[in-house]
């Protein structure tokens, strides 16, 4: 098969989008979930271990409160509709998945569990040992705490994010587009479906139209693209494709982005990083240099941006581009003081003894 990742790698990440799961009417689509739990049955007799990313809470919520625009006319809403829709969500995959002897575990993470590095290699090792156990975690995002600023949002990248997490070699995007193509197919009949992407860059970032196409998910191409971005810098292949089919895990229609050779877990988790607490500002010089493979030293960093501490997620920036993201060897108030200076000035305009680098090239990733 040549699209899927499906089929070979040890661990597989399935995200099912909200249109597939639930109905134009606001039910369960359970002669569908019962199919793909089949598949998925299939697959871990073959001995590979699959978890699923399931989205559907705030569709199926809102259905059941009676809630306009689908339950996101505002973030209060989409809290209680998801806290509704998810327990339902997780009843039904239970169900499905029990009719064919399998354990169904529920997951549900906000973006900072994933993105503070502590609460990331705790939820990777519970995903490491409920898959080891033979269990098929269901995993959310937990839209009812979330708030906007901490939230996915989309469940796109939050598959991409739990496939690292969870040391997976593949991640599956089902939806009800087929995957994508260089034109709109909806307006366009010689829009031709891109089989095969090796390097996500501008040219195929202006396929994304924007918005999920149902009107039912907030995921849309521009969300999975990211989602491929993250999945394939960590070494992850990713496939966009149609689960509008029966026994969708065994189509062979879709969008392949093919890993690139993986990058250090570390890294790859930095890079993956939705969130920086702070920006700096580099000259040309230091802009050519990180390409290059070198560290971010003060001399090149010309503004900062952002309050942060030691240790946290920078992006760094030249002429407002992003160039790289690292973790800061120093705090903001520090950083600033010793912007364009040399190391020999530096320990005395600090009073301590200047680190090597503003940004360590061993905790620093080109974006
Ligand atoms: N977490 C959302 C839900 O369960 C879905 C997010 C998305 O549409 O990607 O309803």
């Amino acid at each position: 098969m040549p699209h899927f990742p499906s089929s070979n790698c040890p661990r597989l990440i399935v995200k099912i989008g909200s249109a597939l799961l639930v109905a134009s009417d606001g039910g369960v689509r359970r002669a569908w979930l019962a199919g793909i739990a089949a598949d998925i049955a299939e697959r871990c007799r073959a001995g590979q271990q699959v978890a699923v990313v399931s989205s559907g809470a705030i569709a199926l919520g809102a259905r059941r409160l009676g809630l306009a625009k689908g339950g996101r006319a505002s973030l209060e809403d989409a809290q209680a509709a998801a806290a509704t829709g998810q327990i339902a969500l997780s009843q039904v995959w239970a169900d499905v998945l029990g009719a064919q002897g399998l354990t169904a575990a529920q997951m549900l993470v906000t973006l900072d569990d994933l993105e503070d590095r502590r609460r990331y290699l705790n939820a990777s090792a519970t995903l490491d040992r409920l898959l080891s156990l033979g269990v098929v975690p269901v995993i959310n995002e937990n839209d009812s705490v979330a708030t906007a600023e901490i939230r996915f949002g989309d469940n796109d990248r939050l598959a991409a994010r739990v496939g690292q997490a969870a040391g997976a070699a593949g991640v599956l995007l089902l939806s009800d587009v087929d995957g994508l193509f260089d034109a709109d197919p909806n307006s366009r009949p010689d829009a031709r479906l891109i089989e095969r992407v090796e390097a996500i860059d501008d040219h195929i970032l202006s396929f994304a139209g924007s918005g999920s196409g149902s009107g039912m998910g907030s995921g849309g191409m521009r969300s999975k693209l990211e989602a491929a971005r993250i999945a394939t810098s960590a070494g992850i292949a990713l496939t966009i494709a149609n689960g509008r089919t029966e026994r969708p895990l065994g189509s062979d229609r879709g969008t392949l982005f093919v890993a690139r050779p993986g990058a250090s877990p570390r890294k790859a988790w930095l890079a993956g990083r939705l969130t920086a607490r702070g920006r700096i500002a580099v000259d040309a010089g230091a802009a050519r240099a990180l390409k290059a493979g070198s560290s971010l030293l003060a001399a090149g960093a010309v503004a900062i941006d952002g309050r942060f501490e030691r240790g946290d997620v920078v992006d760094i920036l030249h002429e407002g581009q992003p160039v790289a993201r690292g973790l800061s060897e120093y705090d903001s108030a520090d950083a600033a003081r010793i912007l364009r200076t040399k190391s020999d000035a530096q320990a005395e305009i600090l009073g301590y003894a200047p680190r090597s680098a503003l940004v360590h090239r061993d905790h620093l990733v080109l974006i």
